[in-house]
């Protein structure tokens, strides 16, 4: 059966908290060798949500990377930190259908949390929240509202699911998953300086954007899981999924900023040349992912 999109644009989102590494090469170029195959834009986008983490150092170096990487994207790069607006109607929405609930719980707790939700949560980064605040009463709410300085919205799982039931979505790679509700915590989705989180912004990004095909890595498969109940929420268009494997270090450990895995601008000072960073994962190991996009 022939692949159907709604759109063939297909992008790279990388958050310029770090410099690249080869875990990021690898994304960005697979999305690129995509984009060429389906011959829709490639679009790039910066997630710089996370003011505290996010430096023009690092959003220069990434420009500089895909340049030396020859990767060509469209002119339209969207900073998800110009575009507050969007995100917040969006949360607004979200109120307005009852599907989110602040959530006030210890500020060094809701501190280290939105520390996680202004970011991708790469598979170690999950937590559960346990619920405390879904129970408030409205009365409540509203008095903390009044008189809190800082609170999240979180997204309530449970009145989600029951509203949208079974949510199934398939990756290309992976195959079929059904949302697994009952095991999910209520993740932040903004907060109340911060009107969005990486959940947020991301999905309706895709959206604006009108991303047909979401490349990304695999420990972003429960991500996938949050954004579809955005989508049906907030009736976006859905893409479609397609999850690549993670380029693992020596000890088989994800390469991630935190670990200090080796950036592009040391490989490049070392004198490597592109092809020569592209062998440390073998291209055409890349290339064959290109199979599952038929
Ligand atoms: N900004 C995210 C990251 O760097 C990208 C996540 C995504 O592709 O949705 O991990």
């Amino acid at each position: 059966m022939k692949l159907k999109l709604y759109s063939n644009n297909t992008r790279f989102a990388p958050s310029p908290t770090g410099y690249m590494h080869l875990g990021h090469v690898f994304s960005a170029l697979f999305s690129y060798e995509v984009a060429k195959k389906l011959g829709g834009k490639f679009i790039l986008r910066i997630e710089d949500i996370d003011s505290q983490r996010s430096s023009k150092i690092f959003e220069e170096s990434i420009y500089e990377d895909l340049e030396w990487l020859q990767i060509k994207y469209s002119k339209d790069v969207r900073h998800q930190s110009r575009n507050m607006n969007d995100y917040q109607g969006a949360i607004q929405e979200l109120q307005k259908l009852d599907m989110v609930y602040p959530c006030f719980c210890s500020r060094s707790k809701i501190k280290a949390e939105i520390m996680r939700a202004g970011n991708a949560p790469h598979e170690e980064e999950n937590s559960i929240y346990p619920g405390t605040c879904r129970r408030l009463s409205k009365e409540e709410r509203i008095e903390k509202i009044a008189n809190e300085n800082s609170f999240a919205w979180r997204l309530n799982i449970r009145a989600a699911s029951k509203k949208l039931g079974n949510l199934v979505w398939n990756d290309l790679r992976l195959g079929k998953y059904t949302v697994p509700v009952g095991t999910m915590g209520d993740v932040v989705l903004a907060r109340k300086d911060v009107p969005t989180s990486y959940h947020l912004s991301a999905t309706l990004d895709d959206h604006i954007q009108r991303i047909g095909l979401v490349t990304r890595g695999e420990d972003l498969v429960n991500a996938t899981h949050i954004h579809k109940i955005i989508q049906v929420l907030l009736q976006l268009k859905s893409p479609i999924y397609l999850h690549h494997p993670l380029i693992l270090d020596s000890n088989g450990i994800r390469l991630s900023k935190r670990t200090r895995a080796q950036t592009v601008k040391s490989l490049k000072a070392s004198g490597l040349k592109k092809e020569d960073v592209i062998g440390l994962f073998g291209k055409e190991n890349m290339l064959s992912l290109l199979n599952f996009i038929k």
